[in-house]
Formats: C-alpha cells, structure tokens, sequence
C-alpha cells in the first residue's frame, strides 16, 4: 500500500502558551488548526498602547506574525489554504484571523462564532481583532467536515470558555489528534471524556497535544472553586468584589450559583451582560439569564457609552447599578471587577468585612506582576484581604499522562507549553515517541 505524505509545521505555539497555529499538509491540502496570536512573541517588541504595531509588515518584520504564502488578505496573493479550524475562542487560539485571507472558510464551534461575533461588536476596530467578513462556518459536536482529501471530526472537550474542540483528523497517513486547549477537571468531564474516547478509537498516528501546566500544576476542581467561593461569600459581611475571566462561563455560573444560595445579587460588567444575552442564543449552553432575580448589570463611571453598552443599558434598565447603589447595599453584592475598575472602588467606598477575591491565574510576567503589586495597594488602602480562588483550563500532567497512554498515537507532539522538554522526560516510558518542536519546521505524520 502505497502511504500518502502528510505532515504538520508549527508556526506557533512553539515553546510558548498559545499562539497555536498548525499547518497540516495532506496530498493537495492544506489545512490551518487554529490562528491565534502570540502573546509572548508581542510582548518581546511592543508595549501597547504607545508602543503597538502598526501594520501586518511590522508583525511579520519580528515573526510575530509568519510568512506563509496564500495565507493572507493584506498581500494580495490567491488562497492557497482550504480551511482554517479553531479549537475555541480564546485571543491565543483566534485573534490573527484577522489577517486570514476572505476566500478561505474558517471553521469552528456555534458558541466560538457566537464570541467571536459579540467580540468584533464589542471592541474598536483593531488591527490585530477584526472579525469581519471572516467566512465562519460552525460545527457541532461528532460532525465530520470533509476538506480535501482530509475529514475533520470535531469533538467537544471542556476548558475555561464554552465551546472548545479537539479534533480527530482522518488524513491519507492515518489519523491526526489535536487536543487544542482542555481539561478533566473543569464543569464538564464528560466532554473531554468524549473526546479521549474518540481519539483512542482512530488509533492514530500523531498527536497534538497542549501541555501548558507541566510546571505549577495544583489538585482542584471546579467544583471546589464553587465550594471555596461559597465558604468565603457566606462569611463576609461586606462586598464581596471578584476577578474572573469574562468569557468564563463555567466560573460566572460558580458566581451566580453562590450569590443566589447566599442571598446576594451577582452584579456582572457590561461586558459580560453584553456576552451573555448573545450567549443566550446557544440553546446547547447554559448561561444565567440577565432577567434573573438574582442579577445585576454593573454600570461603570464614565461620560459616554459605546453603542453595544448602550444597548445593554437600554434593553435592562431595572438590571442596572451604579457605584452609589452598589456602595448603598454591600452585604447583598458580589461584584464582578476587573483590574481595570478598581478606580470604582473610591465611590463605592467598601465597608468593613469586605473582601476581594482573585479568581483567575496568579500573575506569570513582569508586567502582570507590577499590576499585581498596584493591586495590592488598592486593597491594602481599603483593608481589603486578598483570596485567591483558582482553577486553570489547562490539564494536569498526571492526568495528561494517563489521557496520552490511553490514547496511544505513534508520535506526540507536545505544544502550547514553555516546558517540552520536561514534558517528553516525564513522557518517557510511554509507548507513543515524543517529537519536541521546532518552529516553522515539517514533519512527517
Ligand atoms: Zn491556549
Ligand atoms: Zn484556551
């Protein structure tokens, strides 16, 4: 039998998290798996907002964004990619669609559309997110998508957004698995459990998979991130303020269901009212409802709104608190705030038996460490203790381990990590042989 050549360059992801961007090549085809943008490749020249690329010829001078031909719509040239799919959302997986040539179908998830669209909406036009015209086609869940001479079987997997897949991609060489971003300890095993079964069953060739927390890894759930907010909201007698990811659906609900069980109203950003009453569409979701009793649509001190906050305003007017409501009834809160809104806390004015609550990563660069040190000063000013209450979307190696070994490809390809060496030491007695990556470069599936 004569083995047809297919093969997979990283051109992203690459001794970084995130960033991800794999070419599979297969006879004539050529599939993207993910597009995202590289945080840390951005953050060795720019500084935004005074220091921030102008244009795609600046991002490709530092190889932030890659030189690929029949890729882009800035240069000009005819598609030469037949499908870009994503795995989910998130900016590190999505973001440089941006510059994706519009011939070129991008495939992904019904809520990964759905966020993507809320985002376009949301932010100003950006060089580096627009969203527009992009050609989205959605999948759901086991349904195979022909391309080529390659299917793509998307398959649900959980992770800290909604709507992430893995993929089992059946090429001429045998089937490729790419994990994308995922976990087994999040609100919905079963998912990555479908998943792991699926890609056991294709007995494949290669694996993809991310291997983000091989450093740092910790023993929780999200379950018990539920239990631990509940512990801390029914002891404090003032605001209870919290930081979580906007788009994470699985932690606003952990949010939502202990303001409920503890009497109090969860106030959510306009951000996050504006991303929930899109995410009401996606009947396959749950997501708290604006109209809910128990929330509120916190209204932030500014002189003017965009149109989309507008809307929001104008949709659910006895939703909407501002700083001297919120400040009036403390007890009964729990306050959705970013970094960014902390100047809110001067009106708010928290009483005594406050308390904040980190719920999302720890800071891991300089940058997020000087803004930690800021917000330290803010709670230290206001006497505010500091919790942190935490689960990643990444999985844990141990677990990882077990998922590979049962998965069993021939080679594993181990990205969307700072630590593939360690990985492919820890790797070491599994049957499956570890490829550590080098950026840019094709190898053989
Ligand atoms: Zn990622
Ligand atoms: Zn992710």
């Amino acid at each position: 039998m004569v083995k047809h050549e297919t093969t997979l360059t990283f051109y992203g992801g690459v001794n970084e998290i995130g960033g991800n961007k794999i070419l599979l090549h297969d006879r004539d085809t050529k599939v993207f798996f993910d597009f995202g943008m590289s945080f840390s490749m951005k953050k060795k020249y720019y500084s935004p907002p005074f220091l921030s690329p102008k244009s795609e010829k600046s991002l490709q001078e530092f190889g932030i964004l890659p030189k690929i031909d029949g890729a882009y719509k800035f240069d000009d040239k005819p598609a030469e990619i037949d499908a870009v799919f994503l795995s989910h959302s998130h900016l590190d997986h999505s973001a440089y669609l941006s510059f994706v040539n519009r011939d070129i179908p991008v495939y992904c998830g019904e809520t990964t559309v759905l966020i993507l669209r809320t985002l376009g909406e949301m932010r100003r036009a950006d060089l580096e997110f627009d969203v527009e015209d992009v050609r989205f086609r959605s999948f759901r869940t086991g349904k195979k998508v022909k391309v080529g001479s390659i299917e793509v079987e998307p398959i649900h997997v959980d992770h800290s957004v909604p709507g992430a897949y893995g993929f089992v991609i059946h090429t001429s060489s045998g089937a490729v698995v790419y994990t994308g971003d995922f976990r087994v300890h999040g609100a919905k095993p079963e998912m990555s459990r479908n998943f792991v079964d699926r890609a056991k069953e294709a007995e494949p060739v290669a694996v993809v998979t991310e291997a983000t927390n091989m450093t740092g890894a910790s023993v929780s759930s999200e379950a018990e991130v539920e239990s631990k907010v509940n512990g801390i909201v029914a002891e404090a007698e003032g605001i209870v303020l919290a930081e979580f990811a906007y788009a994470d659906v699985d932690r606003l609900n952990s949010f939502f269901r202990t303001a409920k069980k503890n009497n109090r109203c969860l106030a959510v950003s306009l951000k996050q009212a504006y991303l929930l009453n899109s995410l009401r569409q996606d009947k396959g979701l749950q997501v708290p409802d604006l109209n809910d009793q128990s929330i509120r649509v916190f209204r932030k001190s500014k002189k003017r709104y965009d149109k989309w906050e507008s809307q929001i305003l104008e949709h659910y007017p006895d939703k909407v608190v501002d700083v001297f409501e919120v400040s009036k009834q403390q007890c009964k809160m729990i306050l959705a705030l970013s970094f960014y809104d902390l100047e809110e806390l001067v009106n708010i004015c928290p009483e005594a038996g406050s308390c904040y609550v980190l719920s999302a990563s720890e800071p891991f660069n300089e940058e997020m460490e000087i803004d930690a040190e800021k917000l330290t000063n803010w709670l230290d000013h206001y006497g505010l203790p500091q919790y942190h209450v935490h689960v990643s979307g990444h999985i844990m190696p141990l677990q990882l381990k077990a998922v590979l070994k049962e998965i069993n490809g021939n080679q594993v390809f181990p990205i969307h990590t700072e630590n593939a060496a360690l990985f492919a030491g820890f790797m070491r007695d599994l049957k499956s042989r570890t490829v550590l990556v080098d950026k840019g470069k094709e190898y053989k599936v």
